[in-house]
């Protein structure tokens, strides 16, 4: 190496002035959340982390409770369970910038104190990892879940596809509960247990599609083959075998026994 460059020629020294907070700031989403009010608008800013961040307004209208449209039509006298959180909203999305594959409207689930905010991010997990094959598939899109603070309080929320079912109505209960039963085997297969499928409450329609939503509850879960058991060349046992989720839900809606 007596005549040939020296190393240091060969390399450019890292620069220093691009700092760890400038580095992570430009992997920084923010998110602000505005609820309208009598009083004036409340606006709450969210941030995350992601490779592609975005920068954008969500504004929330109404809350997403009740059955879908296809259900209500086809089962008026199938209550919704009573206690239904007011969580969950539709909401239209304003960015500034680069917004990649992100909608212009959007379903917000929102969480507010450590309890909610831990059950919202587990949830988030179960669309991330366990469900992802599934998104679009029979669970909505994920697209980000986003955390801040409040006078001290932990707050988060959850942007996933908007699945309002108003774009197609099924009009034949055999094939929405065909559609159902699809939906709730295929996060079985995963591995997941749903956990609150006890009415229709828990099922959106995007198109023709049947979504299962709400993993609040969820848990992961060793299921046998992810089918029902139930029904068997016609006849129908009593006693169930396989999954329990699986079972009572084909009692539910698969055979119309428990509607
Ligand atoms: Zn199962």
């Amino acid at each position: 190496m007596k005549n040939g460059p020296s190393f240091a020629s060969h390399y450019t020294t890292v620069p220093d002035t691009i700092s760890a907070v400038q580095q992570v700031s430009r992997l920084t989403s923010t998110l602000d959340l505005t609820f309208e009010s009598d009083d004036g608008d409340h606006i709450y800013r969210l941030t995350n982390y992601c490779r592609n961040p975005i920068t954008a307004v969500a504004r929330l209208d109404a809350p997403l409770v009740g059955n879908c449209p296809s259900a209500r039509f086809l089962f008026p006298r199938v209550p919704t369970s009573p206690g239904a959180k007011r969580n969950t909203f539709s909401a239209s999305l304003t960015f500034s910038g680069p917004h990649g594959d992100w909608p212009a409207r959007a379903c917000i689930k929102y969480a507010s104190g450590k309890e909610e905010v831990d059950r919202l991010v587990a949830e988030a997990r179960f669309y991330l990892f366990e469900l992802r094959n599934l998104q679009g598939v029979a669970v909505p899109t994920f697209y980000g879940l986003f955390e801040g603070r409040v006078d001290g309080r932990p707050i988060a929320c959850m942007v996933l596809e908007l699945c309002t079912g108003r774009d197609a109505i099924c009009k034949y209960a055999d094939e929405f509960n065909r559609l159902v039963m699809v939906a709730v085997c295929k996060i079985h297969g995963e591995g997941v247990l749903h956990g609150n499928l006890h009415d229709y409450r828990h099922f959106v329609m995007k198109g023709k599609q049947v979504f299962v939503v709400d993993f609040s509850m969820a848990i992961r879960h060793k299921c046998e083959g992810g089918t029902p058991a139930l029904q068997w060349d016609g006849l129908v046992n009593d006693a169930p075998t396989g999954c329990i989720e699986l079972y009572i839900a084909e009692r539910k809606f698969g055979l119309g026994l428990g509607m």
